[in-house]
């Protein structure tokens, strides 16, 4: 079973380019399951029974069910849509003395720079255009090697080896073509989206890595692929939230965008949108305010985004008790300054989810003299403010342009999301 769920999590990545792109593929799965779509501009209808979802910028999504009964309680699991990777700049072309054209692109989010080198690239994320005298979206994905960032040879620069510090607009520019492909590039994407290039009045282009998800390692034990970092939990959460059948809770699947800038954005978990959400659900279920809150107080959330596990070369940077190792399972991530929303209380109670979904669970810490990572779950706790476990699957070469983590977690993930959303 883990194995096909392996290949069908590299099937959702490879189609999941950009954080346009894989609302849009969870989108187009909830409307084939039936779900309707609600749109935030329009008036809200709910009834017992059915379910429904909601956009916002295109790059976030909820997505819930209500309980063919009264169950008044929110059962939630949030991951992220986007990934650490470089936003294609205004201008995009450069050319390089009558012999090459170039991108000017920038940094999106803290990553390894070093993994973006010498692979195929390509550009992917969506554009505005005018189409009949309308502004239109549309999203567009370039599926070919266009684009690589070469390094420079050894021979150049002897001492690279000995540490180098990147300067992203100088060294991490990519190649686009030859000289005579000036002014080329918009021209592109135009065509690509059916448009004239004239057309084009604002766009949210990404490069992104075109080296294709594997399963490798002895036994297969090993899953890499490009944005393993969140597109695993938020595949996870939404094969869990199909798979739970029936629910006695409503049962919320919620995919927020910019974690990797802070979330604070109008589509990240700083913003109101998982607590419009929940406010119109209650809203719409002719509830008043006071029992919103009496909802909220007795609701439960899942934030799920990726783990470090042990690393094979670097045992020493991992608390001495606390080692996520790939394949044992989901893990459960703590830390005394709450910057993982874990407490003794949501722990207890997702440790309980564990031994209801018969799954492993393990735990992380950072080092006490490390600072760690943060994520959406304290931050959406600002907003909506529930009972909430930080958690994810363990991995390596966090936001690096190609991770990699254990073939069997993601299946383990999805039998807790199931329990979660039960
Ligand atoms: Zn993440």
């Amino acid at each position: 079973m883990y194995q096909e769920t392996a290949e069908k999590l590299l099937s959702f990545i490879k189609k999941s380019p950009t954080a346009f792109q894989a609302v849009e593929e969870m989108r187009q799965r909830f409307l084939r399951q039936d779900f309707q779509e609600l749109k935030e501009e329009e008036h809200w209808e709910i009834a017992p029974g059915r379910s429904y979802f909601v956009t916002r910028n295109s790059s976030a999504i909820i997505a819930f069910t209500i309980p063919q009964k009264p169950v008044y309680k929110f059962h939630i699991i949030a991951s992220h849509s986007d990934s650490p990777a470089f936003k294609i700049k205004e201008n995009p072309e450069i050319s390089v003395e009558n012999a090459y054209v170039k991108l000017n692109v920038e940094k999106y989010g803290g990553m390894l720079l070093a993994p973006w080198f010498d692979r195929p690239l390509s550009v992917a994320g969506r554009m505005i255009v005018r189409e009949n005298g309308k502004l239109k979206e549309k999203l567009v994905s370039i599926d070919r090697d266009l684009l690589l960032i070469p390094s420079l040879a050894i021979h150049m620069n002897r001492e690279v080896n000995e540490g180098y510090k990147y300067n992203v607009q100088n060294d991490l520019l990519p190649l686009y073509g030859g000289y005579e492909a000036g002014g080329s590039f918009m021209g592109l994407l135009a065509k690509e989206a059916d448009v004239r290039e004239d057309d084009i009045l604002g766009h949210d282009l990404f490069l992104y890595c075109r080296t294709p998800g594997t399963i490798w390692g002895a036994q297969g034990e090993f899953i890499s692929s490009p944005r393993l970092d969140d597109l695993q939990c938020a595949f996870s959460s939404m094969e869990g939230f199909l798979r739970a059948g029936r629910k006695e809770s409503i049962a919320v699947h919620c995919v927020l965008d910019n974690e990797e800038v802070g979330s604070t954005t109008k589509q990240g978990a700083a913003s109101t949108f998982l607590k419009d959400t929940l406010k119109r659900i209650n809203a719409a279920l002719g509830r008043t305010f006071e029992e919103y809150l009496m909802t909220l107080a007795g609701s439960f959330m899942v934030s799920a985004d990726n783990a470090h596990a042990l690393h094979p070369n670097y045992t020493s940077k991992t608390d001495p008790v606390n080692r996520p190792l790939l394949n044992k399972g989901v893990v459960i991530k703590y830390n005394a300054n709450q910057k993982y929303c874990t407490d003794g209380v949501s722990a207890a109670v997702f440790k309980d989810i564990c031994a209801q979904a018969e799954i492993p669970y393990q735990t992380f810490v950072n080092r006490s003299d490390m600072a760690g990572g943060s994520t959406l779950g304290n931050i959406s706790n600002t907003q909506a403010a529930i009972n909430t476990v930080d958690i994810g699957l363990p991995q390596l070469a966090m936001h690096s342009s190609y991770e990699t983590a254990g073939v069997k977690d993601t299946e383990d993930l999805i039998k807790a999301a199931q329990v979660v959303f039960r």
